[in-house]
């Protein structure tokens, strides 16, 4: 039996499930962050992992090597992110048979941020796929492979407006994606007001929201910027002074983002991805005030604190 190999059935058991995203590691020390958060998290049973791929494609080698690990060490259903910027459809698609041999059905397709990082210019290849929505189609004539894509409940810092971001989401389901999840965001009602746009435009696939538990206010507020991700007032003034005092911001943090599924949950909605930066403490705190328990892999019991 290798590292992670046992499975068990939590998330058909319960109403809530939950998926973790990861990023691949860049040294040593973080491979050893990361594969101590798979194996805490994936005692909460979650009904996918997925690992990003960096800006302009930039960490496509490592995105590879860990999603190859993850298929073949864990029993844990594994979405690779892929990107089309940056790359030609004959690149995008050599990356797409590597990760079909060995053994990936599930992909989280994006356009992807420029090379240049968030907020860059984008400007598609010629011989590229030229959105989400292309990337998606292409996806489907290798396979009927599950599906992920983007959604931006605060519309995407590049629309001009937010029904060319909604048609675009409509596209994307045309071609085949079953599943979007959202980019994070600390509204719950912004939520809900892009569920209802997005029903009314006949777009019926779940809407997962994306979770991020704050694990340093000044980075988060930062990323949102960038991404037009807003930070409620409220909210900012909870983090207000705890630039120094991790441990109370730790805290804080979990029940933030606790809080906010909760809200949710109560709205009605049932999955939920969280961005873990790999790290699993916040996600498995926010987890347990949820009710959702890490299981033991032998006996199926919960694990004792
Ligand atoms: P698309 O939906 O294709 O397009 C985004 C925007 O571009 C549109 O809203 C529109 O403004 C414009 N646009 C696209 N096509 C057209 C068109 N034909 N005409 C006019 N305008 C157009 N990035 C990474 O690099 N790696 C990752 O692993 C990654 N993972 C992510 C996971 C999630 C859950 C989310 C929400 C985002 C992720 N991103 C990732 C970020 C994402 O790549 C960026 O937000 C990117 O800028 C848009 O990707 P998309 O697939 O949503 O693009």
């Amino acid at each position: 039996m290798t590292l992670f190999q046992y499975s068990h059935s939590v998330a058909s058991s319960r109403q809530i499930n939950v998926s973790f995203e990861f990023f691949p590691p860049v040294s040593d020390e973080a491979n050893d962050r990361l594969w101590a958060a798979v194996e805490r998290l994936q005692l909460l049973g979650p009904r996918f992992v997925s690992v990003t791929y960096g800006a302009g494609g930039s960490t496509r080698k490592r995105t590879l090597e860990t999603v190859k690990r993850l298929v073949s060490e864990t029993d844990l259903d594994v979405a690779a992110h892929l990107t089309c910027v940056d790359a030609s459809k004959n690149e995008v698609d050599a990356v797409v048979r590597d990760l079909y041999q060995a053994g990936v059905r599930r992909f989280v397709a994006l356009r992807g941020d420029p090379s240049s990082g968030i907020g860059g210019r984008y400007s598609p290849r010629e011989d590229g796929y030229g959105n989400g929505a292309e990337l998606v189609a292409g996806l489907k004539a290798f396979s009927d492979f599950d599906i992920t894509v983007a959604a931006y409940p605060e519309k995407h810092p590049e629309s001009p407006d937010f029904q060319l971001d909604i048609d675009l989401l409509k596209r994307k389901v045309d071609n085949g994606a079953t599943r979007a999840i959202t980019q994070f965001f600390f509204d719950n009602d912004v939520f809900e007001a892009f569920l209802e746009r997005v029903r009314k435009a006949g777009i019926y696939i779940p809407i997962v929201p994306g979770i991020l538990p704050i694990h340093h206010f000044g980075k988060v507020a930062g990323f949102a910027e960038k991404c037009g991700a807003s930070i409620p007032h409220w909210l900012a003034e909870r983090f207000e002074g705890l630039d120094n005092d991790p441990h109370t911001r730790e805290l804080v943090a979990a029940a933030v983002a606790a809080e906010q599924v909760g809200d949710l949950t109560r709205r009605g909605v049932s999955d939920f991805h969280f961005y873990t930066m790999n790290r699993a403490e916040l996600p498995v705190a926010v987890c347990r005030l949820i009710g959702i328990h890490e299981l033991q892999p032998e006996t199926g019991r919960e694990v004792a604190a």
